[in-house]
């Protein structure tokens, strides 16, 4: 029963936000403009829409888990070297592009380190 229940309030909350996002992303004008466009077309449409903003999505919520800069942290709270256990040495931010599922481009920036003793570079797992 609590799963039917729960299914049912994720439902009303969709079709709230997808009449939100109906206005939000343009598609409330575009289909005023494309009163004959198929089925096809329309999702198409909606499609192009969805992947940009669920990459956007899926960029907010990595970077929300990245939020704090490690190179502030104190040593033993520090990122360590995957070979010999060394605290890392922060070396600074470094942007790095990945490509969704929908075909969008995702921009993440993540603290680089090095490891003092074997000089190895890491991006310390988020
Ligand atoms: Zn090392």
């Amino acid at each position: 029963m609590k799963a039917k229940k729960n299914t049912r309030q994720r439902s009303e909350q969709i079709q709230q936000v997808s009449a939100g996002l109906r206005d939000v992303l343009g598609m409330t004008q575009w289909r005023k403009e494309h009163p004959k466009a198929t089925w096809a077309e329309i999702e198409a449409a909606v499609d192009e829409q969805i992947n940009q903003l669920r990459a956007q999505l899926i960029q907010d919520l990595v970077q929300l888990g990245e939020g704090e800069n490690w190179s502030e942290l104190p040593q033993e709270e520090r990122p360590r070297c995957a070979r010999c256990g060394k605290p890392l040495w922060a070396r600074g931010e470094q942007t790095r592009y990945l490509q969704t599922n929908g075909g969008e481009a995702i921009k993440l920036t993540r603290t680089y380190g090095t490891c003092p003793q074997c000089g190895v570079g890491f991006f310390p797992p988020g």
